[in-house]
């Protein structure tokens, strides 16, 4: 098969590849119906996250069953499933804890991005739609559970929405939006989108914010506090990692308001002094996906929801350079990518 390496910055190459097969009694081997590029794919792409040799790419993926290990009891072959970016085996202590991503057998996937993929500790890191099938329309809803979608349902959970809370959310990538959504979903009576990019503001409307912020920076932050009589968020969701959109959420909080952080940090220092006499609760972290995705899939399922829609540029596998590039250039807010 061929699969997507990326070599340096730029240079994504489609290329011969070992095709995955069973290694531990415990792994799936998938025939993806769909994967993508993931924001957080940018960061090596543009050389900002230095790699050290040519690495496989892909972590958001969703498909067939193809086979499984001898020790795999949860799902079967012809089976459609969905799994997480963090393999887990959904057992130890912080699986049951809920913390599926921090699990003490975690595997970080890579190598979605391609036609087959090995999926270890199968038990505990797929889950099967039900009756174990899928139609075409749903494919990108439900591959957006894999990663954008549930990472924007804990960056809401982890900044504690609950009906009727003012949210704000920092970020309109495909995890912002998809939080937005999320928000809804929780109750949230007003919710904050800051953005200034059309496409994606007129989304977030569509997934239910309630106003839009284009300003930045301290005019942003005085453009909350103008939109919340002066008090700030009950909530805030950080959906990018960097420096600048942190002091944002942050500053944007009431005191005893909840920032939630779930873009991977880049470059991030915050001073505990000035942490201190905000008086926020801060919980981040690499999502655990795998806590909602069968509530996720069941919202899919019963079409009450549509996190498909962050999708705006689909291609065949083969032209995933061409994917990387248009949300490089944000040409595109997310690329599916099909095998
Ligand atoms: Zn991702
Ligand atoms: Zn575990």
């Amino acid at each position: 098969m061929k699969g997507t390496v990326l070599y340096g910055p730029g240079d994504i190459r489609f290329e011969d590849r070992e095709t995955p097969k069973i290694t531990e009694p415990t792994d799936a081997v998938l025939r993806l119906a769909a994967t993508c590029v993931c924001g957080s794919d940018l960061w090596p792409y543009r050389g900002l996250q230095p790699i050290e040799r040519p690495t496989p790419m892909g972590h958001e993926y969703c498909g067939f069953v193809e086979e499984v290990g001898s020790a795999v009891k949860s799902v079967q072959p012809g089976q459609f499933v969905v799994g997480s970016f963090a393999a887990s085996d959904n057992t130890c202590v912080h699986c049951r804890y809920g913390y599926q991503s921090s699990c003490i057998h975690r595997e970080f996937m890579l190598r979605a991005q391609a036609p087959f993929l090995r999926v270890p500790l199968a038990d505990g890191t797929l889950v099967s739609t039900p009756g174990g099938v899928s139609s075409d329309k749903l494919v990108p809803s439900l591959l957006a559970a894999s990663d954008v979608l549930g990472t924007g349902w804990f960056a809401a959970d982890a900044a504690n929405v609950k009906p009727g809370s003012t949210v704000v959310v920092v970020g309109d990538g495909a995890v912002g939006l998809l939080g937005v959504l999320s928000a809804k979903q929780m109750g949230a009576e007003r919710i904050i989108a800051m953005s200034r990019h059309d496409a994606r503001q007129k989304l977030a409307r569509e997934f239910g914010a309630t106003d839009i912020v284009t300003e930045r920076g301290d005019e942003g932050i005085a453009r909350i506090k103008d939109l919340t009589k002066g008090i700030g968020a009950d909530s805030v969701l950080e959906c990018v990692g960097t420096q600048e959109s942190m002091k944002q959420a942050i500053q944007s909080a009431r005191p005893g308001g909840f920032v939630s952080y779930v873009g991977v940090p880049h470059g991030v220092e915050l001073r505990a002094e000035q942490l201190f006499y905000t008086h926020v609760h801060l919980h981040g972290g690499p999502a655990p996906v795998r806590r909602y995705l069968p509530k996720l899939i069941d919202l899919v399922c019963n079409d009450k929801i549509n996190p498909g829609k962050v999708f705006d540029l689909t291609l065949p596998l083969e032209n995933v350079a061409e994917g990387y590039r248009a949300m490089d250039e944000r040409r595109a807010i997310k690329t599916l990518l099909k095998p």
